[in-house]
């Protein structure tokens, strides 16, 4: 096994100026793994779900390799549930529920054949869980990726300072960049979090792309102009998945890998804005995703002379 992700895996409740969604099925680590299975044949997931789950899209999950030991599905609990209304840009977004349910204790399990993974991607969780989940692996994986929201600033900012000194990958938006190191440009915010611990930082611009820091070099990646987006929800999830799948698959760590797993993830994520969900990401063939990389290559190639 080559790569575990960490990460809730969720009911969301979605409103786009396009369209209203009931409680479909979402979460961080729903979209990551989803993702990261275009390059992972198998991987692991740690996380907990109620007994309200879908037992469907569990089945789903593992018929993509995702294996579900680390997934505890809990008796007579309700699964996390979020749900979000987007602004007209579909840029910006407000949270308008947040019920932790089975997150609020939960102790997550890193099962034996779990241990000795050299990627670990620790998507969006409570900060305390992803630490925890550090300190259970026996051998420190040679990759550790971490997302995190202001939702997790907001209520948990030493736990979440803690756990970043322990990674070596910060996904992170724009946004929550300017929140986490109080700097508005977006290269001073990178070279903070440096120094917070990550020797690699990645800042996701939505609509805007994605930029790359690291060993001293930047990179930056446009995201795919779309004629329509759907539902963002998840897209960061996706780049997640996309960046750390392409790692894990590839197994080389450096700034020059990372650029190509940056354009992975950027167009896994354009392919998952385009419907409500994971429905997207469910439907699209390896075919797809190697026709968008030419398109992406197309978009940002060009010849110019000095003058
Ligand atoms: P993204 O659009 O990439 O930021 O991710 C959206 C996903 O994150 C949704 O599917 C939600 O279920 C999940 N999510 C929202 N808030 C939280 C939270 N506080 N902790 C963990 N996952 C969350």
């Amino acid at each position: 096994m080559k790569l575990v992700t960490v990460g809730s895996v969720a009911f969301d409740a979605i409103e786009t100026p396009f369209g209203k969604t009931d409680k479909i099925v979402g979460g961080a680590g729903t979209f990551i793994s989803l993702s990261s299975s275009f390059f992972v044949k198998k991987q692991g997931i740690i996380s907990v779900v109620g007994e309200d789950f879908p037992k469907q899209d569990l089945q789903e999950m593992e018929e993509r390799g995702i294996d579900l030991k680390g997934l505890q599905v809990k008796e007579g609990e309700k699964t996390f549930f979020w749900s979000g209304k987007y602004h007209n840009d579909m840029n910006s977004r407000d949270t308008l529920v947040t019920e932790l349910n089975v997150l609020e204790h939960f102790d997550p399990i890193v099962p034996e054949e779990y241990q000795g993974v050299p990627y670990l991607m620790l998507g969006n969780l409570s900060p305390q869980v992803q630490r925890t989940v550090i300190e259970r692996m026996n051998v420190r994986p040679k990759l550790i990726a971490l997302d995190t929201m202001n939702f997790w600033m907001d209520i948990a900012w030493e736990e979440l300072l803690r756990t970043l000194s322990m990674v070596d990958v910060l996904i992170i938006n724009d946004e929550e960049a300017r929140q986490l190191t109080k700097e508005y440009a977006l290269i001073r915010a990178a070279k903070k979090i440096k120094a917070m611990g990550p020797k690699y930082v990645i800042i996701k611009k939505g609509e805007h792309g994605a930029l790359l820091f690291g060993e001293d070099n930047i990179f930056f990646a446009p995201a795919l102009p779309l004629e329509e987006v759907f539902d963002p929800t998840g897209a960061g999830d996706t780049f997640a998945g996309g960046f750390m799948g392409y790692i894990a698959k590839t197994d080389e760590i450096s700034f020059e890998n990372m650029k190509r797993a940056v354009v992975a993830g950027s167009v896994l994520a354009s392919f998952s804005v385009e419907k409500f969900g994971t429905q997207r990401l469910k439907e699209i063939t390896v075919e797809d995703f190697n026709k968008r990389v030419q398109e992406f290559i197309k978009l940002t190639d060009f010849e110019i002379n000095s003058i």
